[in-house]
Parts: C-alpha cells; structure tokens; sequence
C-alpha cells in the first residue's frame, strides 16, 4: 500500500519495530459489528440498567441482580439480541492476524462480546469479564452462557441453574462488583511487559482502562491510538489516528 495514510504507515513501522506489542480495546471495536456501547451515555442502555439498580437498593447492579434477575434480563433484551447475531467485523480479524503473524503478544479488551475470539485472537484478556460463561448465584455452577441465551431469548424466562434453580449471572461485570482479579493481573503484566501499545476503539476513560495505560506509559511504552473520537492519552501517543477501527486496522495489518 504504497500511497496509505502516512499515519497508518507511521503504526505499522512502530509495531513492525516492536518485540512485545499489545492491543486494548473497547466498545468503538465492535460497534461496527452492530453492538452498542452499552456504557456509553448516547444509548442509555447501561444508565438505564444503573438507574434501576439505584432505585431498588441504592447499591448497584449486581444486588437488584440477586433481587430481581427477571429484570436484569429483560432490560438486557435488546443488547443479548444484538449480541447473539453479531459478527466479528474488519477490526477484528485485522488484530487475529496481527497476533497470528508475531507483531502482538495479546488483545485486552473492556469488551465480554467473544468477537476477538471468534475473528481467531488467541490470547484474550477480558478485563470487564466474559459473556461466554455464566455463573449461579446460589451455588456458584459455571455454565456456558450462549445456550441460556437462546433458551431466554425464545422464552423470556431467567436462565436458572441445573443444579440447584438458582438465577443464572453472566460473567460480565455489573456495577457493584469486583473486577476479574485474575484478568485484570494477567493485562496489567501484559502491559509492564509492552514496549508497544495499539488502543483501538476506546477513549481509555473510566474502569481498569486508566490504570492500564498508566501502566503502559509511566514504563515507556510507545502509544498508537486509533478510535474516532479524541481520548484522554492522545497528546502522549506517538500516533494518533482519528479514523474508524475497520478502515485503520485492516490498512495497518495490510502492510506488515
Ligand atoms: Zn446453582
């Protein structure tokens, strides 16, 4: 690609000079993929979730969960829809084949939506939990989510526990709950370990994303960020690029 962006050049030759580069995504990488940023203040979605969650408790998500499941998956609807027809996009096979050709060690994702793992990313680390399992909350069984989706989905009742009856939680995290300990361990290591970082789709605010990149940077790890909107890390990225994830990452992976 001869006559690319020179900033898309400007990202390969920084990943092509990296020995330990890894990626970290958000919402903004699979809303090509037709999922809406559930956090996001545009959609509501989430503040919607957050809203209801504060009326009945005043504590947060994961305790109207206990009290109310029936709810919880109801106002999830239209996100699980989304989710189950999904289709991992551009973006997400460019950074499979990055990964499959040497030039990043690992994804950390804010994303539970399996897309990097479908597009063929192996080594995913999921900071905000996972929607591939789900887990009773009276007797902590783990089973795999997508079945009790589409057993939800076709009629409308909590998933409940083979075991025991108990509602059926999927590992993604909500309000009020811990962070995966084990995920957030194995990206902050995956970041103290980077000499490059390739942000895709996320404007680094709020949750685990800021002690991440405080991670990455304060060690000296060279920033390439690619999301359409401004982020709070652009002024300390050796590469910015204000272009949508399926048009930059396919380009970047293109040249190496
Ligand atoms: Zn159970």
């Amino acid at each position: 690609m001869k006559d690319s962006d020179p900033r898309i050049q400007q990202a390969a030759g920084l990943l092509a000079e990296s020995r330990a580069a890894v990626a970290f995504t958000g919402a903004g990488i699979s809303t090509p993929s037709g999922i809406p940023d559930f956090r996001s203040p545009e959609t509501g979605l989430w503040a919607r979730l957050e809203a209801a969650g504060a009326d009945e408790t005043q504590t947060g998500m994961i305790q109207s969960f206990g009290h109310d499941p029936q709810t919880f998956y109801e106002r999830m609807r239209p996100l699980f829809e989304k989710i189950i027809t999904a289709e991992p996009n551009a973006a997400h096979y460019a950074l499979a084949e990055l990964e499959a050709k040497g030039y990043i060690r690992a994804v950390i994702t804010q994303n539970a939506d399996m897309l990097h793992q479908r597009a063929g990313s192996k080594n995913v680390i999921e900071v905000h939990g996972t929607l591939a399992e789900a887990t009773c909350i009276s007797c902590y069984l783990v089973a795999p989510f997508r079945p009790l989706l589409e057993k939800f989905l076709e009629d409308g009742r909590t998933p409940r526990c083979e075991k025991c009856g108990g509602a059926m939680k999927p590992n993604v995290i909500l309000t009020g709950e811990q962070l995966p300990m084990q995920a957030v361990l194995a990206a902050k290591q995956a970041m103290r370990g980077s000499d490059v970082v390739l942000v895709a789709g996320t404007s680094l605010a709020g949750g685990p994303a800021t002690a991440l990149m405080d991670v990455a940077y304060l060690q000296g790890s060279k920033l390439i960020i690619v999301n359409q909107t401004p982020t709070i890390m652009d002024a300390s990225a050796e590469a910015v690029i204000h272009m949508d994830v399926v048009v930059a990452l396919p380009a970047i992976a293109e040249i190496l």
